[in-house]
């Protein structure tokens, strides 16, 4: 795909809609601008005339090159007028000088890329004699409605820049002469070791040569900190919407997915601050029958769960309890729910001699062993053993073993919980 603006640095920016009672300028550079406007406009009526057409949504597609931008202006009457602003380009000189400051400053470039011109941009190419923003007189105007100075026409397609320069401060630098892409490229190649020629660059441009790409990282500012962990999970937008979905999509699931994909992105990122990454790795590889349970635990509505049951091969019971399982011990848990664990012979033999040892004489319950289950006998309780020698308290709700607690090391402390006592 070729880069519409590789040969031709300019660009156009759609007309935007009416904006009635809003300022035009909200970043500090786009302040700058109009400052330049208003500080060397001696008629102020044309001022005021241009914000009300720039308000009134009057000035259309606004065309930026080196030099200048154009648009056309309608007045009140719907008459038509071609408005243009001109401000000077930087020399070529110049222009080295701006990029050398760049190249050194990574952040500048980051800064820009996301739509930002940090004031110290601004200083740093004023130091090497840049002057990227224009002064007072340096907006020169040009309509053929022949006024002799800028009149509401030209006013209007500046008020109407400034409001361009905040989404996107390249505009300004595509105005002095280099578009974006342009000004990336020739980072990029200054950033290349000296050492290679330019015959290289040129065999190894078709795709890009690693040493290439690596040195480009250095126009790069490094990673940004950690951002600070919201206190919540941030909630997706709303699907329910008047407009019929297409066939087979379901909204109600679809919003549930994404909230469970915020839930998680939250947990990881708060486990990530905490702990390093690694603590969740064994949860990384889910099987659907897993993914099904972990998504069941974040609370779907009825239809949603029910998908998830059918899709799982369970029942919506057996889910339920299934998400349980996972609430108390993730993976782990609903293992000692579902599978067939397996424990080493010396964890069953550490295992009977804590139970042995957790109840005083004559208050130890009698268990009846099973594989890695201890069940009351008369009881409603069951305790698990997990693989690492930790017990699960169960209980046996409508005729099914249901999980009611995190894993302990202790088994009175299990069966307490089992029991409903503590
Ligand atoms: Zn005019």
């Amino acid at each position: 795909m070729s880069d519409p603006y590789e040969n031709t640095p300019e660009r156009t920016f759609a007309a935007l809609p009416p904006a009635h009672g809003r300022g035009f300028a909200q970043s500090w550079w786009g302040q700058a601008w109009l400052k330049a406007l208003e500080d060397a406009t001696l008629d102020s009526q044309q001022l005021k005339t241009g914000r009300r057409l720039a308000r009134a949504g009057a000035v259309g597609a606004v065309s930026v090159r080196p030099g200048r931008v154009t648009a056309v202006v309608k007045d009140r009457d719907r008459t038509a007028h071609r408005a243009d602003v001109l401000l000077q380009e930087l020399s070529e000189e110049q222009w080295d000088r701006f990029l050398g400051m760049a190249v050194e400053r990574a952040g500048h470039i980051a800064a820009l890329l996301d739509r930002e011109m940090p004031p110290h941009l601004v200083e740093d190419a004023a130091t090497a004699g840049v002057e990227l923003l224009p002064g007072l007189g340096d907006l020169e105007a040009e309509c053929d409605c022949d006024a002799w100075d800028h009149c509401g026409h030209t006013a209007a397609l500046c008020y109407q820049v400034a409001r361009l320069l905040d989404q996107d401060p390249f505009a300004l630098l595509l105005l002095r002469g280099r578009g974006e892409r342009e000004l990336l490229d020739e980072l990029q190649l200054r950033s290349v070791p000296r050492t290679e020629t330019a015959e290289v660059r040129q065999e190894t441009y078709e795709g890009v040569d690693a040493a290439e790409a690596y040195a480009a990282g250095e126009i790069l500012p490094p990673l940004p900190e950690p951002p600070a962990v919201p206190a919540e999970p941030g909630l997706p937008p709303s699907l329910d919407t008047e407009t019929e979905p297409a066939p087979g999509v379901d909204p109600a699931a679809l919003e549930f997915l994404a909230a469970q994909a915020a839930c998680e992105a939250h947990r990881l990122l708060v486990d990530a601050l905490r702990t390093g990454h690694e603590q969740r790795a064994a949860e990384v590889g889910l099987t659907p029958a897993q993914d099904a349970v972990r998504l069941a635990s974040g609370g779907p509505e009825v239809r949603v769960a029910a998908r998830l049951a059918e899709g799982s091969g369970r029942d919506r019971e057996a889910l339920a309890l299934a998400a349980r399982s996972w609430e108390y011990g993730g993976a782990a848990g609903l293992d000692i729910h579902e599978a067939d664990v397996v424990v080493e012979a010396e964890t069953l033999a550490r295992a009977r001699a804590a139970l042995e040892s957790a109840w005083e004489e004559g208050e130890r319950p009698v268990l009846r062993a099973s594989r890695n289950h201890w069940t009351v006998v008369g009881g409603q309780t069951q305790l698990r053993l997990g693989p690492d020698g930790r017990w699960w308290p169960y209980r046996k709700e409508r005729g099914r073993w249901a999980p009611v607690g995190p894993a302990s090391q202790d088994p009175a402390t299990a069966l307490a919980l089992a029991d409903g006592r503590e």
